[in-house]
């Protein structure tokens, strides 16, 4: 019996070629297609102008928990937008 490269997971019948995942039904083939993973591959792959919003892991820094670590917060967002403006 010949053997293929292709890997068959159990119950998946749909597949994403792009991020090769497979998927159980449509629904959750929707949700994959939707989802910034596969934007981001999509992205990678055939059209670097797509937008793909940025995670919260990577709108840094997450919101204060505090009134000091708010004024940080604020205060380090100021001087990013500053050294932004200089640079131009
Ligand atoms: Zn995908």
């Amino acid at each position: 019996m010949a053997v293929s490269g292709d890997v068959k997971f159990p119950h998946a019948t749909l597949k994403c070629e792009l991020c090769e995942c497979f998927f159980n039904d449509e629904f959750a083939k929707n949700l994959h297609v939707k989802g910034r993973r596969h934007r981001l591959n999509y992205k990678k792959k055939y059209d670097p102008n797509l937008y793909v919003e940025p995670t919260k892991a990577m709108v840094r820094p997450s919101l204060p928990c505090c009134a000091t670590h708010l004024y940080t917060f604020l205060f380090r967002k100021k001087r990013l937008r500053r050294r932004r403006n200089n640079a131009r």
